[in-house]
């Protein structure tokens, strides 16, 4: 059996790293996190992430309840509406989305900074900031220290890579296990939500979720974000009793500055956009962004014009070529670390979160005695392996996220644009084809 009680470190505090935390520290296993980034409003966190139901399923499992309840608290407004529209904001269709009264059964629409807060608070005792890991190194007596680039280092008896898709974990060990280029860019802005942004949607893109198939290969989504508290961050007038002392009671909203915005990505394959455009941030990114998207119409023209620069970010879009398994150890993965996907089925973290749920329970096992370590890590890697590369097949298959799709070639794009369009148009006006749209939207995500 394996030495008990277990002390785990997690190399990364993003979406996957910050779950497992809680939930080992839910369990009661020791755990310690190391991040690269300085403090807790670092980095690239502007823009949204739908959290479905295996995602809140497994926060539901590894937060403490309170938290989990903040959590929903802090999600904006769900979607009721999922729109395909064109360019010219022409309804191609609609779907409704189910007003389901279980928050845990829909997608919730997340904040990526305040995600961070939620999952930051309560830890802020097993986080360490300012701590870029480097390498690792495996002991015989099947201990593992990880080194980090200020000269300290950190032993315990697993090491978990939850450092995303440049992984300095999973280059050191599963070499073999690249990351590519899908081909495509996204320039993702978000706009504040104003008397006047507002007025330039129609109900239900208000109300929804929207995908924009544009005309000459220049796809867009666009989501409302409202939020339960106002500009100055004072709980919103009509917020039910519990919701606003549970956000009135949460520290995260010191450090969290969002507020009721639209997001806006724009995408395409990555010949549209000039050399440097990964160097670029703000202002010259919107005029790329306008230049792609000529022929939209102006009220999506004018949203991109009213984005707030300090918004505005290039993101090359990455899918990790699948790998065979391997001998487990002391050293194993999560979320984008092994499986980075596209976002096209809006998927990525929510897979990350399971993989946290999955190896929680497999390490709550070791704990209890049930089963040894490296049995456990091989469960959790035998599952995690089949359906995390299953999630990146499907998403480089959806939505002109491979740069390769038929969408952005020059005469067959616009038939695959009309086919594209086609399919939802007939899809969400014959009852039977819109209901098992919906139905399947909801399976897949895992409602
Ligand atoms: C435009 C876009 C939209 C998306 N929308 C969705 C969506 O709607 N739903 C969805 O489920 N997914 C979505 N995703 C995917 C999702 O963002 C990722 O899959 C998810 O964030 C992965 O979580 P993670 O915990 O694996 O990694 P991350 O959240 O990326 O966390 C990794 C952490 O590791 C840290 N780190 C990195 N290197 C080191 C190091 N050497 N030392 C220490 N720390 C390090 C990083 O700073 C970071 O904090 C989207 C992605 C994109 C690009």
């Amino acid at each position: 059996m394996s030495r008990t009680p277990l002390h785990v470190l997690v190399i990364g505090a993003g979406t996957g790293g910050m779950c497992l935390a809680h939930g080992l520290r839910r369990a009661g296993i020791s755990v310690a996190v190391y991040e690269r980034y300085r403090t807790r409003t670092d980095g690239l966190l502007g823009y949204r992430v739908g959290i479905n139901p295996t995602g809140c399923r497994a926060l539901r499992e590894c937060l403490p309840p309170e938290l989990f309840e903040t959590f929903l608290a802090t999600c904006a407004r769900p979607p009721r509406f999922f729109n395909v529209l064109t360019e010219q904001l022409h309804r191609t269709a609609s779907f409704p989305l189910r007003p389901d009264a279980d928050p845990t059964s829909i997608d919730q629409s997340v904040s990526r900074m305040t995600l961070r807060q939620v999952l930051l608070t309560g830890l802020e005792d097993v986080v360490h900031f300012d701590k870029t890991f480097t390498h690792y190194q495996q002991h015989d007596d099947g201990q593992v220290t990880a080194y980090f680039a200020d000269g300290t280092s950190a032993t315990g008896d697993l090491l978990v890579a939850a450092d995303g898709t440049h992984s300095a974990v999973r280059r050191q060990y599963l070499p073999h296990a690249v990351v590519k280029d899908a081909g495509s860019i996204n320039i993702a802005s978000k706009i504040p939500l104003t008397d006047r942004t507002r007025s330039l949607l129609s109900d239900e893109v208000r109300q929804g979720i929207s995908l924009i198939f544009g005309a000459g290969g220049v796809m867009g989504v666009l989501h409302v974000m409202e939020f339960r508290w106002d500009r100055r961050g004072a709980v919103k007038p009509g917020i039910g009793v519990t919701e606003a002392s549970m956000i009135e009671r949460w520290p995260g909203l010191l450090y969290d500055n969002t507020r009721d915005h639209i997001n806006l990505i724009v995408w395409s394959t990555a010949s549209r956009f000039p050399a440097n455009v990964m160097e670029l941030r703000g202002e010259p990114l919107t005029r790329i962004a306008l230049e792609l998207t000529r022929n939209w119409h102006p009220h999506l023209r004018e949203l991109l014009r009213s984005a707030d620069p300090g918004s505005v970010v290039p993101i090359r879009v990455a899918t990790s070529v699948p790998v065979e398994p391997w001998p487990s150890s002391s050293v194993t993965l999560l979320g984008d670390a092994i499986h980075t996907m596209t976002p096209g089925r809006g998927v990525g973290a929510n897979t990350a979160l399971r993989d946290a749920a999955l190896l929680r329970r497999e390490l709550v096992a070791v704990e209890a005695g049930a089963k040894p370590l490296l049995a456990a890590v091989a469960d959790y890697e035998r599952e995690m392996i089949r359906y995390g590369f299953a999630r990146v097949a499907d998403s480089l298959r959806t939505n002109g996220t491979n740069g390769d799709d038929p969408i952005y070639k020059p005469v067959i794009g616009r038939l695959a644009m009309l086919a594209a369009r086609g399919y939802f148009s007939v899809t969400s006006r014959v009852p039977p084809l819109r209901r098992k749209f919906v139905d399947q939207l909801y399976n897949y995500r895992g409602a």
